[in-house]
């Protein structure tokens, strides 16, 4: 391959590791390493999803109206300042790829999604990563590393994967410090857990500088199929529409993105379940005299007395059939995130881990 050379930061991307599915030789695994939904996706999606198959042969439309026009109904959000993308990924990507590049900074935090470097990389700028306080978003850290190079900072709220939030005032502050000349990326992949009625897209609304992204892959559960949007001023969303491919989501994923979002009865139930089953699990790994925060999200980060107790447990999960997610990559090798599953998955990961506590106390 001599003279064949990847342009600059391509090379420093660490390749991102998913939640693993399988366990050799197992046919009972319970999955909690990916944050999907327990309880699958809305039956309309899958009948979309179906009836979409009669036309493979058609090309998509380019402009996903009826999509962005189901989207503006049940947020309540203006059709053309929504765009879509492969996941949300995808419309991060776009965000990245638009604004910043080779001598420009974008601000990750700490803990944040490793997605974040990942794409600051691949546009050849660099990730300034800044410190959080008790696994919580810093606004005043982030404020003091923004300077003149800063085009972009992006976080997650609620945050993965320690599941912490920023309050609106938080928010609104960080926004107000930014200089005019950089975005504020709100990734809201787990908002519909936190609180269904919260508009981010009020922050779009009062600052020209933000832009809000939401998934089909977690509450709406079709992690498999690709779809997210984001929301900024008609500027912003003008200028990304530009570098999207034309056809970038297929008749079948935007029938079901559409049949998804408008089931709002199945969007509550999952937020209700999660909320309760979320909280049970939280309770019993208090009680068990477990480090967990309060989480907003549909997973929880248990933390250990160390690594080395986060490996082991994370072994003794395995070995009962059960995919947790190690977050040592996330700078916190004490923690395992665990997503919050349905009653029976819930009560399943409880039992393990307490099994795993009385080993620790038995070999003390
Ligand atoms: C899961 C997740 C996403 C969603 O990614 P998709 O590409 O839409 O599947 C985005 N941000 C965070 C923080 C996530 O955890």
């Amino acid at each position: 391959m001599a003279g064949i050379e990847a342009q600059p930061g391509i090379m420093e991307i660490a390749l991102y590791v998913s939640g693993e599915s399988r366990l050799a030789g197992r046919d009972d695994v319970l999955k909690l390493s990916a944050n999907e939904n327990p309880y699958g996706c809305s039956p309309a999606a899958t009948a979309a999803f179906q009836a979409a198959a009669a036309d493979l042969h058609r090309y998509p439309a380019t402009d996903h109206a009826p999509l962005r026009r189901a989207i503006g109904e049940v947020h309540g959000l203006d059709p053309d300042r929504i765009i879509c993308g492969v996941g949300s990924d995808e419309v991060l990507q776009f965000v990245a790829q638009a604004f910043a590049g080779p001598g420009d900074q974008v601000i990750t935090t700490r803990h944040g999604f490793a997605m974040y470097p990942i794409l600051a990389h691949a546009v050849g700028a660099t990730p300034v990563t800044v410190d959080e306080k008790d696994r919580r978003i810093d606004v005043d850290a982030i404020l003091a590393a923004v300077n003149d190079r800063t085009r972009l900072v992006f976080l997650a709220n609620p945050a993965n994967p320690t599941g912490t939030m920023l309050t609106d005032t938080e928010l609104r502050r960080l926004i107000e410090g930014l200089p005019q000349t950089c975005l504020l990326v709100h990734d809201g992949a787990y908002m519909e857990f936190a609180r269904p009625g919260y508009r981010d897209a009020g922050l779009v609304d009062d600052y020209p500088n933000v832009v809000m992204t939401r998934t089909f892959s977690k509450i709406h559960g079709l992690g498999g199929l690709r779809i997210g949007w984001g929301y900024a001023r008609r500027q912003v969303i003008d200028v990304l529409n530009r570098i999207r491919q034309p056809f970038n989501l297929s008749n079948a994923q935007m029938a079901a993105a559409e049949a998804a979002i408008r089931d709002t009865d199945f969007t509550a139930r999952c937020a209700a379940e999660n909320d309760r089953w979320r909280r049970w699990m939280r309770d019993q790994l208090v009680q068990m005299g477990l480090d967990c925060d309060e989480s907003h999200a549909n997973f929880l980060l248990l933390r250990l007395a160390g690594s080395e107790q986060a490996r082991a447990c994370d072994a003794a999960l395995r070995e009962a059939g059960i995919i947790v997610r190690p977050v040592a990559s996330y700078d916190l090798p004490e923690g395992l995130r665990i997503t919050v599953g349905d009653e029976a998955g819930c009560r399943r990961v409880i039992a393990a881990i307490s099994d795993f506590m009385a080993t620790q106390r038995g070999s003390e």
